[in-house]
């Protein structure tokens, strides 16, 4: 019988899983972040290094700030999305209507946004290549 190394048996990501999932461009496996995002106390919390191959995250100082206009595009396109939908649903209702949902959905969406517009900065602006067969 033929062996199989460990390396054929881990499923490739694409860069949109890796993207998805918040993990590491270099390898694709390694996670970003310590915990799930539901973990609302430590959402934030990132590994320094990625526990696969050891690329550091922080590919240079205040890199992090970048990924703040993801998450404000991410934030002007919830706006929009939503303020259009009640709009139509609710046939153009008084200012508050549109206000205190948003406010809401805005701060619920924290966690996710946080990690999801950190995950897209650092894969497309980060320029790391991507080396499927990378280990420490
Ligand atoms: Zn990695």
């Amino acid at each position: 019988m033929k062996e199989v190394s460990h390396l054929q048996l881990v499923t490739k990501r694409t860069k949109i899983q890796a993207i998805g999932e918040a993990r590491c461009p270099q390898c694709r496996e390694g996670k970003m972040f310590l915990y799930p995002f539901w973990r609302v106390d430590k959402f934030s919390e990132m590994h320094e290094k990625c526990p696969v191959c050891g690329l550091k995250f922080e590919v240079e100082p205040g890199f992090w700030y970048g990924a703040m206009f993801v998450s404000y595009a991410n934030t002007i396109a919830l706006l929009v999305v939503l303020g259009v939908t009640i709009f139509y649903l609710f046939n153009d209702p008084p200012v508050m209507y549109y206000i205190v949902p948003v406010t809401i959905l805005s701060i619920l969406t924290v966690p996710f946004n946080f990690r999801i517009s950190r995950s897209v900065f650092l894969h497309l602006f980060g320029f790391v290549k991507y080396k499927p067969s990378i280990r420490t």
